[in-house]
């Protein structure tokens, strides 16, 4: 339960403190809001990671929220941006911890997926290494600093500037993980979406998870994740429902209570995903839409290449709907151009 950073700027609500060393324990933490700047540097760059936490008065979990992971998907980071300066501390049961923008290289950028500093994308560099390049510096604070101290781990992801995606909520179905797992499923199906997104995990204890969320399912904690919004734009509905979400969780796990929320009557469980890749670069067509339903066999795109001729067909390896999709035109070979799924 201890944070140990290097570098560190810390600003209280009330109160301005910089320390280079500090260790610190959420259980030494008053109740209100702390707000910390990591900073991270390597041979020639620098960035920084803004840490909120929210120490509520009585004692409860620790719930982490973690938004901007990808720096281009703007609904979950104005949606965090909006949960942690409305929560009041003062009726918090517990700790919220709160990365309103893990990538912020990403964030003031404008890069799709991948830090420009270095051209990693976060999302698959962890757990990171504590002196490599500043994207893994990132994933290796989030691994030993964060993930350690949370029981829960959120992370929020939209539809990159060039995904087409229906909203979904998930968690991995890691069988060696039985009561997280349980915890995970339970929270995924409570959390206000009407599509919920179970993956498969076969992930050994010594590979290394890539994944931020994953990481934590790999180091046994409770750990899921939101995709709402799409194409690079704020969707004032996508944000809305991650608020929702939050809440629902929240409210669920008497961390904090919120009024009127919503929660579908129906919920799909999707089991099964089906990726669909193209072997060749140019330009993508399809009349599909996130949400459609297609089948085996059907064709559901075609490539062309610079001049404009037909190269590619593209067709569905399996039957059920678009979970998400590319929604712009370049395609690159070995892209996930479509992203099928079912629940058999
Ligand atoms: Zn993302």
């Amino acid at each position: 339960m201890r944070f140990f950073f290097t570098g560190l700027i810390m600003l209280f609500a009330s109160q301005v403190m910089i320390a280079q060393n500090l260790d610190l324990s959420i259980d030494q933490l008053n109740p209100g809001i702390s707000d910390y700047t990591i900073q991270l540097s390597d041979k020639n760059e620098k960035s920084t990671l803004p840490i909120r936490v929210i120490k509520g008065q009585n004692k409860g979990p620790v719930f982490t929220i973690v938004a901007g992971v990808h720096g281009y998907e703007y609904p979950p980071i104005i949606a965090v941006q909006q949960l942690m300066n409305e929560i009041d501390y003062k009726k918090l049961r517990g700790t919220l911890v709160i990365l309103p923008i893990a990538n912020t290289a990403a964030f003031s950028g404008r890069s799709v997926f991948y830090n420009p500093i270095d051209g990693k994308n976060l999302n698959t560099t962890f757990p990171g290494k504590q002196n490599g390049t500043i994207t893994e510096q990132i994933a290796y604070q989030i691994t030993n600093k964060i993930i350690p101290i949370s029981d829960v781990f959120l992370d929020i992801h939209a539809g990159d500037a060039n995904e087409d995606l229906i909203s979904f909520i998930c968690f991995y179905n890691a069988e060696n993980f039985p009561k997280q797992t349980a915890e995970a499923k339970r929270l995924s199906e409570l959390g206000g979406f009407e599509n919920v997104v179970s993956y498969p995990y076969t992930l050994k204890q010594s590979e290394p998870a890539l994944y931020a969320f994953k990481q934590a399912v790999q180091d046994g904690k409770v750990a899921l994740s939101i995709e709402s919004g799409k194409l690079g734009k704020v969707q004032d509905e996508a944000v809305k429902e991650i608020k929702n979400s939050v809440y629902l969780m929240l409210n669920n796990l008497t961390i904090y209570k919120k009024e009127k929320l919503v929660q579908p009557s129906i919920i799909n469980n999707f089991t099964k995903q089906s990726y669909i890749k193209t072997d060749v670069k140019g330009f993508f067509y399809s009349d599909l839409k996130a949400g459609d339903k297609v089948i085996e066999g059907q064709t559901i795109g075609y490539v062309t290449d610079f001049f404009g001729n037909k190269i590619r067909d593209i067709k569905s390896n399996s039957s059920g709907i678009i979970l998400y999709k590319i929604g712009t035109p370049p395609v690159n070979p070995n892209e996930t151009i479509f992203c099928i799924a079912s629940n058999n």
